[in-house]
């Protein structure tokens, strides 16, 4: 494994000290799939407090559960944790313990492939549960007896479904069967770990369909996201990753499926405007183009992207809408050449009269965009009064 040379002078530090150091986690996994872009965490005996000592530059990112970031000389930040025991879990905390061995570090990851671990020295790669086997052959397995893996913390099968949607696994029988069996207790969790799991998965899956027909397949679906439908529209290879735009591409009511998520209130609003529509102009005539960019407002850029999404290619009237913003065409009562203020200047009591006048001349200015000059709005609001 090649390793940054700030990340060889931490377990070279670590080592020296006599504290056993390895390399951990997602970053061994993806180098021995043939992938290096991810930090490289590292697993050590030394104890927060040591690696602490240790280092002119640290940050407690989680002391408690033995993680200190060491920051090197570009005060970048990588990951120290302690190896770990855990005492006792109950389905959404783990309390761990310090002081064990990497093996004992491994045996409480979550799956085979997320437990081999590299020693920076030796060149020696640790895999006690047949991990390097289960990526050749593109197996996601629970590390040990699966039913007490997902007891222990149910975000794991969320996990699972994420790990194989990304690289394309299988899933081990035995391991989806306890997955499913548990399934109910992913009431148990939090909104925002089953939203953060839900976003990365879609952003980093081969297929966001296979993704969203194993939360249903697994039981996540019928209790987070029960608008997941069977048969999502939605073009694959994705072109887009935003995961708002997948969301409502994948579910019906995208508003609601955030909210429950907890999802920030900016992103709700999206989702909701996503499945409020209209979706689509009804054509790429321009008069119809600038409707709809009127009618949905802010949610223009979304709704592209979307329907973007389903095709897996530009919609024809994406261009019709570049073509209109180039031109500069109004699409909102702010971009007209009359105000509110013009008019109250001209004499029109604010109030019902003048909301109804400035629709009309948006709705005139729709039509022809030359018309969205003052003189032609005066004349048009005078023959109008
Ligand atoms: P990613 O590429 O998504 O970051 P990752 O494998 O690095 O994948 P992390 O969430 O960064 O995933 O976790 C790092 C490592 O910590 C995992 O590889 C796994 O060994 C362990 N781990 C993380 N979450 C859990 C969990 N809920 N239960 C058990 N082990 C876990
Ligand atoms: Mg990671």
């Amino acid at each position: 494994m090649l390793l940054p040379a700030p990340v060889l002078d931490i377990a070279r530090t670590l080592e020296g000290a006599g504290f056993e150091t390895w390399c951990v986690g997602g970053a061994v996994r993806d180098w021995w799939l043939g992938h290096a872009d991810q930090d490289v965490d590292l697993a050590t005996a030394a104890t927060p407090e040591q690696v602490q000592a240790l280092f002119p530059r640290t940050v407690a990112v989680g002391v408690k559960h033995g993680t200190v970031g060491v920051l090197d000389r570009d005060r970048r930040l990588h990951e120290v944790t302690t190896f770990r025991r855990d005492v006792s879990t109950d389905g959404r905390h783990a309390v761990v313990e310090f002081g064990g061995s990497i093996d004992e570090d491994l045996a409480r990851r979550d799956f085979t492939i997320n437990a081999l671990a590299w020693h920076p020295f030796r060149q020696e790669l640790r895999d006690p549960f047949a991990g390097a086997g289960d990526l050749a052959a593109g197996v996601v397995r629970a590390v040990g007896a699966p039913a007490r893996r997902f007891e222990e913390d149910y975000l794991r099968i969320l996990r699972m479904v994420r790990f194989a949607a990304r690289f394309g696994f299988t899933i081990d029988p035995p391991t989806w069967e306890a997955a499913k069996a548990s399934a109910p207790q992913l009431k148990s969790l939090s909104a925002e770990r089953v939203r953060e799991e839900w976003f990365k998965g879609l952003e980093s899956a081969r297929s966001v369909l296979e993704l969203a027909r194993a939360w249903r397949e697994v039981g996540a679906a019928r209790i987070w996201m029960p608008e997941l439908p069977d048969a999502p529209q939605i073009a694959e290879p994705i072109v887009d990753r935003d995961p708002v735009v997948l969301t409502a591409a994948l579910c019906h009511s995208a508003g609601g499926v955030l909210s429950r998520l907890k999802a920030s209130n900016a992103e709700i609003a999206r989702g909701q405007a996503l499945s409020r529509g209209p979706a689509e102009p009804e054509s790429a005539e321009a008069a119809v183009v600038r409707r709809w960019l009127a009618r949905v407002g802010d949610a223009a850029d979304d709704l592209m992207r979307l329907a973007e999404v389903r095709r897996g290619s530009p919609p024809v009237w994406a261009a019709a809408v570049e073509r209109s913003r180039a031109r500069g065409e109004a699409t909102s009562r702010g971009q007209l050449a009359l105000t509110g203020d013009d008019l109250r200047a001209g004499g029109v009591p604010p109030g019902p009269e003048m909301g109804r006048l400035l629709e009309k001349m948006l709705e005139a200015v729709l039509e022809d965009p030359a018309r969205n000059t003052r003189e032609t709005l005066l004349a048009l609001v005078k023959s109008w009064r």
